[in-house]
Order: C-alpha cells, then structure tokens, then sequence
C-alpha cells in the first residue's frame, strides 16, 4: 500500500516536513487561494509528494480528502492510537466542505475543442513557432495563438486567430484542391511519399542501438569533449526522427484510397482524418499578425504552403 503523504506508514507516525506543506497548504486553501496557487506556492517553498514529485492540483485535493489526514477511518471515526494528524478534525470537515462548494461553482465543462491545424500544421507569421489551440473556458471561443515567450522557448505570443477564421478557410482551399482534375493520383501519389520517408525513418529508428554501439566502441579514441557532443548529436537525431515517424504515421493511413467524391468523404470524415488530410496535402500555414483589422477576409491573414 503506497504511503500517504503526510504520514511515514498507512498505520500513522507523522512525516514533520511533508506534514508541514499539507498544513501549509491547507491554510492557504482557507485564505481563498485557488488549488494552482496553492501548489505553485508549496512546491516553491520546496514542498513535494511522496514520490518526490512536485504537487498538482488534483492530487492535493485528493490527499488532502484523505479521512487519515485527521486520523479518522473510511465511516470517518477516529482510529484508536493513530498520534499525530496533519490535520485537526475540525480542519478537515471544514476542507471538505470547501472542495464540495468549489466543485459546485465549477462552470459545466464544455465539450474540449479539437483543433484541426495544431501539432507543427499552423506557425506564427512574426516568429515561426508552432500555433497551439487555447484551452477553451466558458465564454471563450477557441482559438489559436502563438504561445507566450517563456525561458528557453523565444515565441513572441503575439499572433492570434479564432480557430473558424483559420480553419474554415483552410479546409475549403484544401477541398477547393482536392475537386481539381488529377488530385486524386496527386494524393496518391503524396501518400506514396510519405509511406516511403516513414518507412526509412522506421528503419533508422531501427538502426539507433547500432549506431550507440558503434559510438561508444570510439570513446577511447575521442577527446571526452568530442564524444559527448557526438552522443548528444545522435540522441538528438533519433529524437528529431521519432517524432516526425510519429507524425507521419498519422498521416498515411488516412482511407482515401478509391474515394471518388472527396469532399463528401471530408464532411462526414472523423476529426482524425480531416486533419491528416490537410497534413498530407499542405506542410504547413502561417499565420499573419492581423494588422489593425486591414483583414476583412480572413484568408489573407494565411499562407499556405502546400506540399
Ligand atoms: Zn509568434
């Protein structure tokens, strides 16, 4: 049985440290933080779970719901001999009774948006770093946006689209595409492509212990320095290869093989094929700052780059 944190075994015997970020943590809830600040607070102050890991909103909650954090059983009575708790009875019920009313003003979650043009199919026009889809609240319509600079990672956040200005005309240019005489031995022969790029990155994939291997037979003969960048350059290119085959393989088993009217296919297409559809046909689209509203027609705000 994993330990609870808080508690050096599942029979008691108090964790002073951990016990101290629980309580901490718990004060903090009282005072009207939101479970994320409270995390971000507690695991700043170097707080971590069990496992060592840094603590999360819904696993706080979920140990801090715990009934052992105020020695109390499963039917909530006290357990004779349990010592020392994290928490006071009192406390307890009182935290209970908080995440019961936050869960109650929780807003009906919507259903979550899937984008059609994310994973690398969408790039901001000001600093070419992939779009990524907003997290759709209450109120909010999805969107797409360059992400916000943090460090290590220099995107400028400052691009931004609603996902029916971006899709929509991506999609009827890609069907437009598609109606043309030839797509269809186009598009098979595009698949065809992709089937043999995935098929020499399976193989080098395939071929990475070997090339370790062979690296690591040279290690006495390189300078440390050299041999270290050598791995790191390796590790680097079968990572870089693993995710474009992880990306590709998405692609080419989309079942448009015989389909003779496309653009019925599109619309009753799952969102799974839509989008590999699109990546079989455009690299990718780029999207342009919107400029003051000089873009009443949304498409030229994009390029696409086609395949
Ligand atoms: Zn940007």
């Amino acid at each position: 049985m994993a330990r609870l944190t808080g508690y050096l075994s599942h029979r008691g015997g108090l964790h002073p440290q951990e016990a101290a970020g629980l309580r901490k943590a718990a004060s903090l809830l009282f005072d009207q933080q939101s479970r994320a600040e409270t995390c971000r607070s507690i695991n700043a102050q170097g707080y971590r779970t069990t496992h060592g890991n840094e603590w999360a909103p819904e696993v706080l909650a979920r140990v801090l719901s715990h009934p052992r954090m105020a020695g109390l059983d499963d039917e909530g009575e006290p357990i004779e001999g349990f010592g020392d708790t994290v928490l006071t009875p009192d406390e307890y019920r009182r935290l209970l009774a908080l995440f019961a009313s936050q869960a109650e003003q929780q807003p009906a979650p919507r259903e979550a948006f899937d984008y059609l043009l994310t994973e690398g199919l969408s790039e901001c026009g000001l600093c070419d770093w992939n779009m990524v889809g907003t997290r759709v609240t209450s109120g909010g319509n999805p969107a797409y946006r360059c992400p916000p600079p943090r460090p290590g990672q220099a995107s400028c956040g400052r691009v931004r689209i609603n996902a029916d200005r971006l899709e929509g005309p991506v999609a009827e240019e890609v069907l437009a595409e598609l109606l043309r005489p030839g797509a269809q031995e186009r598009l098979m022969s595009l698949l065809e492509d992709l089937r043999g790029e995935a098929e020499r990155l399976r193989s080098h994939v395939e071929g990475a212990e070997q090339r370790f291997a062979k690296l690591r037979e040279m290690r006495d003969v390189l300078v440390p320095s050299a041999y270290e960048a050598a791995e790191k350059a390796t590790r680097q290119d079968v990572r870089e290869a693993r995710n474009r085959l992880r990306y590709l393989e998405q692609l080419i088993d989309v079942p448009v093989a015989g389909v003779s009217d496309l653009v019925a296919w599109w619309k009753s297409a799952p969102r799974t094929w839509q989008r590999a559809l699109i990546g079989v046909e455009i690299v990718k689209v780029r999207v342009l700052a919107s400029g003051r509203g000089r873009h009443r027609d949304p498409s030229a705000r994009l390029q696409i780059e086609w395949r």
